[in-house]
């Protein structure tokens, strides 16, 4: 067992627990797409770790790019309103995009991203979520074709989850004290 952060409350996933779901989904997506040289779209800067694992457990030819949304900025709830810090170096026009996301909420920030990429006449986008928080009475925007584990309703944080990019680097997913984000 890791040994615990003070400011993490509980862990819900360890290092083990990760590497099992993400090469579950590896195999599930390696299954969909081996003759799709898919484009890996990484959504910055959340997503970061959970991809660099993913495409290492996807064994078929693929590309990868990156995009920068900000929606949080540094509070907790999505506002809807995207803005695109980077946008992708790669064309999309006939590719199949696998936009993969560190964990959706409300969906929003992934709607918003997949009506915009989808303008550029992609052959296809999916997404692939690590984590779908499940929140009573919210069904979110999208639908992950790919999903990883469900977190409760509260604040996550670890394996490229922030809170004013603290945390990132821990190696296992944790609910966050709330004592850490009120001080
Ligand atoms: P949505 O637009 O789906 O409501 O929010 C999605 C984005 O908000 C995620 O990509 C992530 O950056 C951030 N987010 C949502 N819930 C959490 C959480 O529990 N912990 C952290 N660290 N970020 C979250
Ligand atoms: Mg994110
Ligand atoms: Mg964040």
């Amino acid at each position: 067992m890791e040994s615990l952060h003070p400011d993490v409350k509980k862990i819900l996933l360890s290092k083990d627990d990760i590497h099992d779901i993400v090469a579950r989904m590896g195999a599930q997506i390696t299954a969909d797409y081996a003759d799709k040289n898919p484009l890996i779209v990484a959504v910055l800067r959340g997503a970061v770790v959970f991809t660099a694992d993913l495409m290492r457990e996807i064994d078929c030819p693929l590309a990868i790019d990156f995009m920068a949304v900000s929606s949080y900025g540094e509070g907790f709830k999505s506002s809807g309103v995207v803005r695109i810090v980077k946008d992708l170096d790669t064309k999309i026009e006939g590719r199949n995009v696998l936009i993969v996301e560190d964990i959706l909420d409300s969906g929003l920030t992934l709607s918003y991203l997949m009506r915009m990429l989808e303008n550029r006449n992609p052959a296809s986008v999916e997404v692939a979520a690590f984590l779908v928080k499940d929140v009573e009475g919210n069904t979110p925007a999208v639908t992950p074709r790919y999903v990883g584990a469900h977190v409760p309703d509260e604040f996550i944080v670890g394996y490229g989850l922030d809170f004013s990019e603290r945390y990132r680097n821990l190696p296992y997913i944790g609910i966050l004290k709330p004592e850490a984000y009120k001080k």
